[in-house]
């Protein structure tokens, strides 16, 4: 895309950590070359302009749950039986289908990074497909169609639990050995597309402690990431089995960084938190889906304030939207505590673009230099009217409906003229899924 060019009029929007007026942005292939607060010139977009939104986190496939299984009473474990079944069924074909009408809900919603945590990787019976890879390029090439930028976490899972092997579907998501997923991932490289390749541990339970070294070398230079003590169940089993925090073994196995982004986080000890703040690894809080899932609150002030970065990701899409995401990181902890005011909105909007979470370590403000994203917000919604037009009102006012037009890397991949059409084909791909 060589000599692209375009400019937009930004009528408000966040730049240097603060809402400015009538900001001409110019961009060329991709990139914003030039950023001026009262400027004139270029495409007016009205209301209010925030860098694009980093989604840490994402099962791209779950999104076919969405209101299933919500109706019955259950566990986390109950709801994993249900998510099962659907992967059972998924094929590079329908998968496909389903991560792209899911991805353009995304980026009509406002992200423009996802991070796909992916571990269906093989055939139903556990063979792999021609393509070892069949099932990565499928939501590579779904990222692609719907214009958001994709970093594929690529997820090693060898067992069912601690000292268990994988059962039923599980056969889908093993390697055999943790070198059996390295050689996998490294099919996956020099691909000519924007994406990133990382790795991802899928838990402790998944991933027996003596193979955790083995996906730590082969993550090297990559985006680490690896759920963490989202259940009490989880925690109470590694204690068992190794005598040791999911933290602490991870600790150990020098898997904890800056490059690594532990998913959920909710369940932690003093000492967790400690090692997680020291090493400032990140943190991906997920609050919509650990509401969903009933898996508590985790310490996210406190793990902030001892030196670790919090990130947010929209997991089981039980809900897309990334405003809600950034609110709920104050809000739940008010629930917690008791008190109000742990966060401001500029941190909670530095939480939800935190695209180096990602490996794009460009992306995520508008200044020049780095990938052109932009989000524009209507002030004169239903929900946003008289609420002002600054960092405020995004976070703690607006919701992905208000979402009016996403630029990902110079390029407009969504307007709010979009929805009814991303609506018919995410019923279209969740229909054949359930069929
Ligand atoms: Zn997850």
């Amino acid at each position: 895309m060589t000599g692209q060019r375009s400019s937009f009029l930004l009528e408000r929007a966040w730049v240097d950590g603060a809402v400015q007026s009538d900001v001409l942005v110019e961009i060329e292939d991709g990139r914003f070359t030039s950023v001026t607060p009262g400027g004139s010139g270029g495409t007016r977009l009205r209301g209010l302009t925030l860098p694009g939104l980093a989604n840490c986190h994402s099962h791209a496939f779950h999104r076919a749950l969405r209101g299933r299984t919500q109706r019955e009473r259950g566990t986390f474990w109950t709801w994993r039986d249900q998510m099962y079944a659907v992967a059972g069924r998924l094929t590079p074909d329908t998968y496909f289908e389903l991560a792209r009408a899911t991805y353009r809900e995304m980026v009509a919603a406002g992200y423009t990074s996802v991070g796909e945590f992916h571990y269906l990787h093989h055939q139903p019976d556990g063979t792999p497909y021609d393509d070892p890879n069949a099932m990565g390029h499928a939501l590579i090439a779904a990222a692609a169609e719907a214009g958001i930028r994709i970093a594929l976490l690529d997820t090693c899972y060898l067992s069912s639990g601690f000292g268990r092997p994988p059962e039923g579907v599980q056969v889908r998501y093993t390697d055999g050995d943790a070198d059996g997923w390295a050689a996998r991932l490294a099919g996956l490289d020099g691909l000519d597309h924007p994406t990133v390749i990382g790795a991802a541990i899928h838990s402790v339970r998944a991933v027996p402690r003596d193979q955790v070294p083995t996906v730590v070398e082969a993550a090297a230079g990559r985006p680490l990431h690896v759920h963490l003590s989202e259940q009490v169940a989880e925690n109470d089993a590694c204690l068992a089995t190794y005598g040791v925090t999911p933290t602490q073994l991870l600790h150990d196995a020098g898997a904890l960084g800056p490059r690594t982004t532990v998913v959920h986080a909710t369940h932690l000890t003093g000492a967790d938190i400690t090692h997680l703040g020291t090493t400032r690894t990140r943190a991906c809080f997920c609050p919509t889906t650990e509401r969903d899932l009933g898996d508590g609150i985790g310490p996210g002030r406190a793990l902030e304030l001892a030196g670790a970065v919090l990130t947010l990701g929209s997991d089981s899409h039980a809900v897309i939207d990334p405003f809600e995401e950034m609110r709920a990181l104050e809000l739940d902890e008010r629930l917690a505590t008791q008190q109000r005011g742990h966060w401001t909105a500029a941190e909670l909007l530095a939480a939800g673009t935190a695209h180096e979470s990602l490996g794009f370590d460009d992306a995520g403000t508008i200044a020049v230099g780095q990938r052109a994203d932009l989000v524009t917000l209507s002030t004169e919604s239903t929900r946003t009217a008289g609420a002002g037009d600054d960092e405020a009102t995004a976070v703690f006012a607006a919701t992905a409906a208000d979402v009016t037009h996403v630029v990902v890397d110079g390029r407009v991949v969504a307007t709010s003229d979009d929805h009814e059409d991303i609506g018919r084909e995410l019923a279209i791909a969740i229909g054949k899924v359930h069929a």
